[in-house]
């Protein structure tokens, strides 16, 4: 989509001002391009630098991370903090824990948390944070001692009502634990709320592990029931096998669909008869596997290595497909080849997982595209769920939370719905989700003054 006249030298300036943060660009570029007619229908928000200031984190920490590895050795980390937004609340996003993990990263996800964050309809700013620790081959003990130097800087940054962290890649039930531990202990108090995926006997919420994969197919669901049609009888092919990946399989299965493929970064497994979910979770939360180890357990399905084979995901053929694993992971290359295997809807479980020519393929075919701004916020809505139980000390079913859960992802739909119409881009999720987060957030900066 071409930008609007008056916002592209907005963006150069954020190009000129963040050398060399490509992911960061990408999100600022894909949101401005959906803001010129807002602009023209609010004249008060360039009066008064709002698209420049939203581009522009609050605050954004950077800091060493040294611990011991199992031999005794030093190793030195870099933990980063952007607290990019706090206009509709204190700072809330997850923890990434990767080694690809710089600066850029987290000032893509924080900007993106902004908007998504104001969609969801509840108090709740934007902010992201995490590390270049590779997680992967480290003991418990290693991990554990890894997040408690990580929190020993952390923690003075952090409050119920300052910023929340939650869980993002490589940081589970078990890191927020370490997590939340080393945080009472500095503090010597039992603040329940200053990080949400807790596990549920000490103060996590039931359905925040589900909620981002639940939440990401509940999205899709709504695209669907907009089209006249259901997840019931369809294929689906998932990307990834962590948390978000997980649930979205366990979902589509409950809504009557079938995944036929997911992956991991050494590859994609293709389970013609529908992954057996229970088996998977079985390998991947209890033993710490690989999806390739699900192939030799299971009759019938097939592993194909990323080295021979990096796309081949997305060459089955499939009516839904969900990315749930990384950026930039569906190229305009694979997006071509889901169209031309009959795929009708995609749903963005991960953040910014299609590269803007994948985007613009979608649109051009008509495929319902639900960008990860919209299709993955039931996970933040959820935490900030977790929150509300946090504060009022008490704790909801699962069979109402989820519940709760699905109605925020209704009322996102629509959201995304009503923009897309409002602002001349009728069934255009992408200009939808921006607009009507963009829309929340701008009004509160406006509100507040210039802060
Ligand atoms: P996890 O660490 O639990 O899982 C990530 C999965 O993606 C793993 O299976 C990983 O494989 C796979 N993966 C990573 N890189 C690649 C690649 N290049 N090709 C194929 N697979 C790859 O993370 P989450 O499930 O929590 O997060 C996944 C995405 O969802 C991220 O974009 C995250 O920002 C987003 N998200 C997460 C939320 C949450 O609540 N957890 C909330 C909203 C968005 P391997 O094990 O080999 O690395």
């Amino acid at each position: 989509m071409a930008m609007d006249e008056k916002i592209e030298p907005i963006y150069d300036e954020v190009v000129r001002h963040n050398p060399g943060e490509v992911e960061f660009h990408q999100a600022v570029r894909e949101v401005l391009e959906s803001l010129g007619p807002v602009l023209s229908k609010h004249p008060e928000f360039a009066e008064r630098k709002i698209i420049e200031r939203i581009c522009e984190p609050e605050r954004q920490i950077i800091f060493r991370v040294p611990w011991h590895d199992d031999r005794g050795e030093v190793q030195i980390n870099r933990g980063f903090r952007v607290e990019f937004n706090s206009a509709l609340g204190p700072y809330k996003g997850g923890l990434r824990f990767h080694p690809s993990v710089y600066l850029g990263t987290v000032k893509f996800l924080g900007f993106e948390q902004v908007f998504k964050n104001g969609l969801t309809g509840m108090p709740i700013g934007g902010g992201k944070g995490g590390a270049d620790f590779d997680p992967k081959g480290r003991s418990t003990n290693e991990v554990m001692r890894f997040c408690q130097s990580f929190m020993t800087e952390l923690y003075r940054h952090l409050g119920e009502y300052t910023d929340v962290p939650a869980g993002d890649t490589g940081v589970g039930a078990r890191e927020i634990g370490y997590l939340f531990g080393q945080y009472k202990r500095i503090t010597n108090r039992y603040e329940s709320g200053v990080l949400t995926g807790k596990g549920v006997d000490w103060g996590g919420a039931l359905v925040r592990t589900e909620a981002t994969g639940y939440g990401t197919v509940f999205f899709a669901e709504e695209m669907l029931r907009a089209r006249g049609d259901s997840m019931d009888g369809k294929s689906v092919v998932v990307s990834g096998s962590g948390n978000v990946a997980l649930y979205a399989i366990e979902q589509v299965h409950q809504l009557g669909g079938r995944v036929i493929a997911c992956s991991d970064s050494n590859g994609a497994i293709h389970d013609p008869q529908g992954i057996d979910i229970e088996l998977l979770r079985e390998i991947k939360e209890i033993e710490r596997g690989r999806v390739s180890d699900y192939a030799q357990r299971r009759a019938g399905a097939r592993f194909r290595e990323r080295t021979v084979d990096p796309n081949s995901i997305w060459e089955l053929p499939c009516d839904v497909a969900l990315p749930c694993a990384t950026q930039n992971e569906v190229t305009g290359r694979d997006a071509k080849s889901l169209i031309h295997g009959g795929c009708q809807v995609v749903a963005e479980g991960a953040n910014m997982p299609t590269t803007p020519e994948g985007i613009r393929a979608f649109l051009d075919a008509g495929i319902a595209f639900g960008p990860g701004k919209a299709a993955n916020a039931g996970g933040v809505a959820t935490s900030a769920l977790e929150m509300q139980q946090n504060a009022s000390r008490d704790r909801w079913t699962f069979a109402y939370t989820e519940e709760r859960l699905r109605g925020i992802m209704r009322d996102i739909h629509a959201r995304c719905e009503t923009a897309a119409d409002e602002y001349g881009s009728p069934g255009n999720y992408v200009v939808g989700a921006n607009v009507a987060g963009f829309l929340r957030v701008a009004n509160a900066m406006v509100a507040l003054g210039l802060v």
